[in-house]
């Protein structure tokens, strides 16, 4: 059996962004599948860090894809008209600069592209963080 590769996202849960981010990701790693954790506005929880149920579920699923699927490659979204978060689109990147905080203080290590997904559906790359120790 070939070995399959996989890499992450921390999504919203919008039906239309998961399409135009999944797609993104394989083109972007070459991996075959991206696993698909999603909430409501993940980057407002991850950023504001109050809710530690929601927090802890989120932690337990990359943990999974990480051990499981062997993923060493995370986006996480933001994107135009978020309903969980209807803040503008410079609160939402700040709030994304904080969600990446969030997972490297988990001890995540591989890559991480944060990912703006503006009005006509389109994925944009904000930032992208190597772990360096
Ligand atoms: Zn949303």
């Amino acid at each position: 059996m070939n070995q399959r590769k996989f890499a992450t996202v921390i999504n919203c849960m919008d039906g239309r962004v998961q399409i135009p981010v999944l797609e993104y990701l394989k083109g972007k790693y070459g991996v075959d599948y991206v696993d698909n954790i999603t909430e409501a506005a993940p980057v407002k929880v991850l950023a504001e860090c109050e809710n530690e149920v929601q927090l802890e579920s989120i932690r337990a699923r990359l943990k999974i894809s990480i051990e499981k699927h062997g993923s060493e490659q995370l986006g996480i979204v933001a994107h135009h008209d978020c309903a969980g978060n209807p803040v503008g689109k410079e609160i939402q990147i700040r709030q994304l600069r904080k969600a990446v905080e969030t997972i490297r203080s988990w001890k995540f290590r591989g890559e991480i592209a944060c990912l703006w997904v503006d009005e006509n559906w389109r994925v944009h790359e904000v930032e992208n963080q190597w772990q360096t120790e």
